[in-house]
């Protein structure tokens, strides 16, 4: 009898011709993959990456809420719809009162850590914050993920302290992780159109780099969808690999589609720009994300940004993480996107789509899992 060929299991291969034979992909193949390649076969290949990383088909979520203490910043980034000037009619500080009643909120719904976060106000000094993350942790047991590196230079450049003796003290103060934020696009072409103002690419990898060396553990962000070329998202890319294997600090990659209303980028018609990134371009570079930043756990869906039904058709191109419940959120909500959700919900998208629902902490660790 005439034997037939034991057919090869192809699940770890790669399936698209552009996408090479070898784990770590380079930056030319990344760029030819994010041009050319379908986008079930990058979705196929990120969610066999997905399945290698997390093979007990858990998706994680933190219960968390975001505190934007001022919405006041010197920055005034033209993607931003969140900033206002100090004589603004609806300019603030968060007073302390309302800042510990969120906390209290938080941890009654079962949270274990704020986002805090927030625009660069001229008459905050390094003091400010010290007392604050003192008072928080006075008085609650819960992880501060807060201040992203553009916060942290200006703090230092404020008192005229490194960003290392900077993390340090407001480690010693309470500041247990670092958000990703204000990575925007990790090209200076770029951030010189989208937040002139803004710190460039370098200084955001110093402040991460620092970060993880005084054992930090930080994530990563990307927004994307503006008027970057797909040479900046390999570029962006690049870098939080390359910063990956020299710390292994990042706890995740996140990245996000620029968000249009209310923004001057959208409004000025010099910048030329009509839309924000479609569902499909979204899928694609998560997808690549996963697929490039082999060193990198986890990475999170954006719901805040794309609503739940495609951060459940996500889980299937790449993503592993649900991000956080957000009580409470108001930077993209300011552009008039406002996808709101609650811990139940989650837990049913995330089951609805074939995983096991997790709840985790600051640092991945899983803290609770429900039936699939
Ligand atoms: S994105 Fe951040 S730094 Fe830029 S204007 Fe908004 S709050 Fe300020």
């Amino acid at each position: 009898m005439k034997k037939t060929k034991q057919k090869k299991n192809t699940t770890e291969k790669r399936t698209h011709p552009c996408i090479p034979a070898s784990d770590r992909i380079t930056k030319k193949e990344a760029l030819s993959m994010l041009r050319t390649a379908d986008i079930l076969d990058l979705g196929l290949t990120a969610d066999n990456m997905r399945k290698r990383l997390h093979p007990e088909g858990i998706v994680s979520f933190v219960v968390d809420r975001n505190i934007n203490y001022t919405n006041v910043c010197i920055n005034k980034c033209t993607f931003c719809a969140f900033w206002r000037d100090e004589d603004d009619r609806d300019a603030y500080i968060l007073d302390r009162d309302a800042l510990f009643a969120k906390i209290e909120e938080t941890l009654d719904l079962g949270g274990t850590q704020i986002l805090i976060q927030g625009g660069l106000h001229p008459r905050l000094g390094i003091d400010y914050y010290i007392d604050l993350l003192r008072a928080i942790k006075e008085r609650f047991e819960i992880d501060i993920h807060g201040f992203s590196p553009p916060e942290i230079c200006y703090i230092a450049d404020s008192a005229d302290l490194t960003i290392r003796e900077t993390l340090h003290i407001l480690r010693e103060a309470g500041l247990d992780s670092v958000p990703g934020g204000g990575a925007e696009i990790l090209s200076d072409r770029v951030r010189e159109i989208l937040s002139p103002r803004k710190i460039k690419s370098s200084r955001w990898l110093k402040v991460m780099e620092t970060a993880h060396l005084l054992g930090m553990r930080t994530t990563a962000t990307m927004m994307f969808g503006s008027i970057e070329r797909p040479e900046d998202i390999i570029t962006h890319l690049d870098a939080i690999r390359e910063l990956q294997d020299k710390t292994g600090g990042f706890t995740a990659f996140i990245p996000w589609s620029f968000q249009s209303g209310n923004t001057e980028l959208i409004q000025n018609s010099k910048f030329k720009i009509q839309n924000s990134a479609t569902a499909v371009e979204y899928l694609k570079v998560l997808a690549l994300s996963r697929i490039y930043l082999d060193n990198i756990d986890n990475i999170q869906a954006s719901w805040v940004t794309q609503g739940l039904k495609l951060a459940q058709v996500s889980l299937r191109f790449g993503a592993n993480d649900f991000g956080s419940t957000m009580i409470e959120e108001n930077v993209v909500a300011s552009t008039g996107v406002s996808f709101r959700t609650s811990k139940h919900e989650i837990i049913n998208t995330i089951r609805a789509a074939g995983f096991i629902p997790a709840q985790r902490d600051t640092y991945y660790n899983i803290l609770r899992r429900w039936q699939p």
